[in-house]
């Protein structure tokens, strides 16, 4: 790896100050930002889906799917696997992080019995995309933590993915939009593409939005650039098979904002090529 190309594990201490700032200012003002999220969103959702957006082919390519949290793999892309698993193509999960914090803020949950229900329903749904146990790849980072890392755990992380990418010298790569506006995603995004540099072959490099089009225009940092150059895949043909796959994550319904989960059921996934390796 060329230490000058290397990517920046944490933005500067200006940046996330002025993030810190951006926060406490918003903060009185969150139950109303909430609802008018929830509102906005699935109109700008459609709106990227049926007319910003290009079709694309699905391709033949063996894929590596990165996801920060058990859930966002099938969510993001779980039409691309099942249909990329039907035409018997290679397909391999990592999941980043542990999952433990996804109650952390709910009084009375076992967070160590979470992290065992989300690997369990990771599995699940995994498995009814059509990807086996074997290739279901778990990395366990802390989460809420991946972007708190500091440089030399930032490098460990990445050249642990840099070896898989390695080991299973995927055709394509998917990972989380890289400002998809929640703190580990974007840390996510940054180990992924320093990885890339570490592994050093070449690859195809495809994010997907999770957060992006929900919290974008909420967190008010999001830039037409970030929504520039969308791609749509038709799923129609598996959506049935990724609702059973997305219903396999049970134990994390109740805890996402109303009406988020229909992004993912609406028979189309968006992607945006990176071009910048
Ligand atoms: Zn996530």
């Amino acid at each position: 790896m060329n230490a000058a190309n290397s990517t920046q594990p944490r933005p500067s201490f200006p940046t996330r100050l002025a993030r810190r700032l951006r926060r406490e200012l918003r903060r009185p003002f969150k139950p109303l930002l909430h609802w008018l999220r929830d509102r906005q969103a699935p109109s700008l959702h459609h709106w990227m889906m049926h007319e910003a957006a290009v079709p694309i082919q699905p391709t033949r390519k063996s894929a590596l799917v990165i996801a920060p949290h058990h859930d966002d793999e099938t969510f993001g892309c779980g039409g691309l696997i099942a249909l990329k698993r039907d035409a018997g193509i290679a397909v391999s999960v990592l999941v980043i992080t542990d999952g433990r914090q996804s109650h952390g803020h709910v009084a009375g949950v076992d967070l160590d019995a979470m992290v065992e229900t989300r690997r369990r329903e990771l599995l699940q749904a995994c498995s009814i995309l059509g990807v086996a146990e074997q290739d279901v790849h778990l990395m366990s980072l802390p989460d809420q933590g991946v972007y708190r890392l500091g440089p030399e755990e930032f490098q460990l992380a990445a050249n642990a993915i840099a070896a898989m990418i390695t080991a299973l010298h995927p055709q394509e790569l998917y990972v989380n939009h890289r400002n998809d506006r929640h703190p580990d995603h974007e840390a996510v995004f940054r180990l992924v593409k320093e990885a890339i540099q570490i592994a050093n072959v070449p690859v195809d490099l495809l994010e997907y939005p999770i957060w992006l089009i929900w919290n974008g225009p909420y967190r008010w940092n999001t830039t037409p650039d970030d929504l520039k150059g969308a791609l749509r895949l038709d799923v129609r043909s598996v959506q049935d098979r990724k609702n059973r796959a997305i219903a396999a994550y049970a134990s994390q319904h109740a805890i996402l904002p109303k009406g988020f989960l229909e992004q993912f059921t609406q028979g189309y996934e968006l992607f945006f090529r990176h071009t910048s390796l």
